[in-house]
C-alpha cells in the first residue's frame, strides 16, 4: 500500500448516475437493424474461411481476424442453450422481472443470440425450442424483437 493510503479513512458514497448516450451501430450493425425494422428479419454473416455464421450479425470473424462479406438469413426460431431468470428490477434491463435472459441457437447460427423471454418462466428450461417476438412499431433496435416465446 502506498504510504500516504495508510493515513487516509477508507469512506465510500453510495449514489446512482445516469449515462445516456447514443452509439453508431455501424455499416453492419446499421444493415442488421434495419432488417429487423424493415422487415421483421434475422440477418447473420458467414465467415468465408471457417464457414460460422454469427447472429447478430458482425463486421469480423472472430476466429479468422477476417471482414465477412456472406450476409445469410437467420431463422426466428431456435433453442435455448443457457438462460438466467431476474427478479431484480433495474432501469437499464429492458424487461420488467421477472424476466429471463436466454441465450438462444437460432436456426442457420453457430453461436448463441442473447435476448429475453418474458412468459411461462416456470417452463423454461434448455434445449426447448422458441420464437421470436417482433414488436409491432420498431425503430431500429435489438428490442424491435420484444422477445422470444416458448414454442
Ligand atoms: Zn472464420
Amino acid at each position: 500500500m502506498t504510504e500516504w493510503l495508510k493515513s487516509v479513512e477508507p469512506l465510500t458514497l453510495k449514489g446512482q448516475i445516469a449515462v445516456p448516450y447514443t452509439w453508431w451501430v455501424g455499416e453492419t450493425g446499421g444493415r442488421f437493424m434495419a432488417a429487423l425494422r424493415d422487415h421483421r428479419k434475422i440477418l447473420g454473416t458467414k465467415c468465408s474461411s471457417c464457414k460460422t455464421v454469427y447472429v447478430p450479425a458482425r463486421k469480423s470473424c472472430g476466429r479468422c481476424f477476417i471482414d465477412m462479406e456472406e450476409w445469410v438469413d437467420i431463422a426466428d426460431e431456435g433453442v435455448i442453450q443457457a438462460y438466467t431468470i431476474v427478479h431484480y428490477g433495474h432501469p437499464v434491463q429492458p424487461a420488467k422481472p421477472p424476466f429471463a435472459y436466454a441465450l438462444i441457437r437460432l436456426d442457420g447460427a453457430d453461436v448463441g443470440f442473447l435476448h429475453v423471454i418474458k412468459k411461462d418462466l416456470d417452463r423454461i428450461k434448455n434445449g426447448l425450442r422458441v420464437k421470436a417476438k417482433f414488436r409491432a412499431e420498431r425503430t431500429g433496435t435489438i428490442l424491435d424483437i420484444d422477445s422470444f416465446e416458448l414454442m
